[in-house]
């Protein structure tokens, strides 16, 4: 039993163990994802910005050199410079135009150029064939590095941020490049190494203590990054409302777990599952006449048998068997047991009969007749060697009480009051009850040769017994000088220490074998009252 208790605790404490962390790591798991893809979200939207205002810009830039290319003024003319100067102006993203020839640079926006400026190398060509250089000084402003677009004999320069100009946290890099991997400009101090191993489209995750998102466009690539590390502000938020849901859960399990133990460990779970394991037998103590010695039968006495071995008696779990029910069942079980323990004995000795306790709850119903009946059907043991014994407890309900009983003895069973003498009984109440035999109960016999009050009463209830036209079983005979007593006082029947304690099936069978050599049968089956 203690083994299987502490089984229980531990299962117990395991089960609210992991009911109430899993509820509180599924909820750190599903924040840390939350936070994440949000976060991800965020590079994702900077990344479809970035590739927006990157391909305005070309686009723009393009508008200006497909607009000067069309024009048919006469090239490097005053009217060719103005024209420059003024798409220069009104196009945001161009700084200046400039004008080739034999790839030279003969005028730009500013006006006529002097000496030997030479095209610069192109560093690659856009799918819509402009060639760009991402890096050139401009000849006549000699400002910043620029980036330059060539289309036909014209070019324009472009400052590099206005590609990548957008709204832009303070934690996050982008990296503008071409599907090579060449920068053509960056913000917040990108790792351009790191971008370029991320140059496949519509990507985004974890690499290292960064986290990506790369959006792709028409040659263009923008890889926007952040450090991990960034995450630990989203990821708070997401726990400062997910952990509640987790400890709610969790807090819940755990009261469940608390619960069933609690309920399983409780003397009421702990009986249940006794029941459930059919953990209860049956000894025997045997019932002998007091004139003779001859034994005549015995009574069936649950017994609670734990898996540990320890026997639990009877008066520790019948009141609460009683109290829930579970009474019921456990009868169940004492007949079971009988039938299986004394079968052939019975079948073969037709003069032993077993006495089996009834509880309250079976004498109101009178269910365990139904059972009984069923379950000796398939036995050839008689009725009458089944006795049943009742306690006034029973009779709550008295005329359920004297239908089950009625029943009972029409079947052939004899029927015992249990504990005769403790209950309210008065001889009116009594004698109207269908009934064979009253079982003196112990507390009458202790008081036998003690001088004290009581022991009057036990005469006086044996003589309301002999008054009754029942016989008499006394119970818990302890020593000669009681049951020469009960001799004299004509009572029929003694059961106690005396003759046997309780038995295992197995003594009683060997009890009753021993007896029957030397007595010889008891007669017949004893049935008193007709
Ligand atoms: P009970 O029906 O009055 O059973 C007699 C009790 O007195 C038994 O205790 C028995 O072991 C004990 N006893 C017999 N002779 C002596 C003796 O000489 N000296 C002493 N000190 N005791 C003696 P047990 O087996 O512990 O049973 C206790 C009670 O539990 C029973 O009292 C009965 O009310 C109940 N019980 C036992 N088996 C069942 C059962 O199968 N069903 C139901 N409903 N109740 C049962
Ligand atoms: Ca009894
Ligand atoms: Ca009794």
């Amino acid at each position: 039993m203690h083994a299987r208790r502490s089984r229980v605790i531990a299962l117990s404490v395991v089960l609210a163990t992991v009911g109430a962390l899993a509820p509180l790591a599924l909820m750190g798991y599903v924040s840390w994802k939350r936070a994440i893809e949000k976060e991800l979200g965020v590079l994702d939207r900077a990344g479809d910005e970035a590739i927006a205002r990157a391909q305005f810009t070309f686009s723009d830039a393009r508008k200006a050199l497909v607009d000067i290319e069309a024009s048919d003024v006469a090239r490097c003319s005053p009217e060719h410079i103005a024209l420059m100067r003024m798409l220069t102006i009104n196009t945001t993203s161009v700084e200046e135009i400039g004008y080739f020839e034999d790839g030279k640079l003969r005028c730009t926006s500013w006006g006529p150029t002097e000496g030997d400026i030479g095209k610069a190398h192109v560093d690659y060509v856009t799918p819509d064939g402009m060639e760009v250089t991402l890096r050139i000084r401009p000849a006549v402003t000699r400002g910043k590095p620029m980036l330059g677009l060539h289309l036909g004999s014209h070019n324009v320069l472009v400052t590099p941020s206005r590609f990548v100009d957008i709204g832009l946290g303070p934690d996050l890099s982008l990296a503008l490049t071409n599907s090579e991997g060449q920068l053509i400009d960056g913000r917040n101090g990108p790792d351009v190494v790191f971008a370029r191993s991320h140059l496949q489209d519509d990507t985004h995750g974890i690499d290292g203590s960064e986290m990506f998102a790369t959006v792709a466009q028409d040659g263009l690539v923008a890889v926007v990054t952040e450090p991990v590390t960034n995450v630990y502000e989203r990821l708070r938020g997401e726990l400062l409302l997910l952990l509640p849901v987790g400890l709610f859960i969790a807090a819940f399990i755990v009261a469940i777990v608390v619960f069933f133990s609690r309920r399983r460990l409780s003397p009421r779970g702990e009986l249940e599952i006794g029941i459930h394991r059919r953990e209860f037998i049956v000894h025997y103590q045997p019932i002998v006449e007091l004139s003779t010695g001859v034994r005549v039968g015995a009574e069936a006495l649950v017994r609670w048998r734990w898996p540990s071995g320890t026997m639990v008696r009877p008066d520790l779990f019948i009141p609460l068997a009683e109290e829930t029910g579970l009474i019921v069942a456990i009868t169940d079980q004492v007949v079971d047991g009988v039938i299986r323990d004394l079968r052939s004995t019975l079948e073969q000795d037709r003069t032993l009969h077993v006495a089996i306790n009834i509880s309250a709850e079976d004498i109101k119903t009178g269910r365990f007749l139904d059972m009984v009946a069923v379950k000796l059907q398939k036995t050839e043991i008689r009725n009458e060697q089944i006795w049943f014994e009742a306690t006034e407890r029973g009779f709550i309900d008295i005329d359920a009480a004297r239908v089950s009983l009625d029943t009972a003895r029409k079947a052939g069973h004899s029927v015992a009051i249990d504990d005769f003498g403790t209950g309210y009984s008065s001889l009116q109440y009594l004698q109207g009850l269908p009934m064979d035999a009253l079982k003196i109960d112990k507390s009458f016999i202790d008081t036998i040769g003690k001088g004290t009050a009581t022991s009057s009463v036990t005469s006086h209830i044996i003589e309301m017994a002999k008054e009754l036209g029942l016989f008499t079983v006394a119970e818990g005979v302890e020593t000669e000088e009681q049951a020469n007593y009960l001799r004299e006082h004509g009572v029929t029947f003694g059961q106690g220490w005396l003759f046997s304690k309780p038995l295992t099936a197995g003594e009683f069978i060997k009890f009753h074998a021993a007896s029957a050599a030397k007595h010889g049968r008891a007669a017949e089956v004893i049935r008193v009252a007709a």
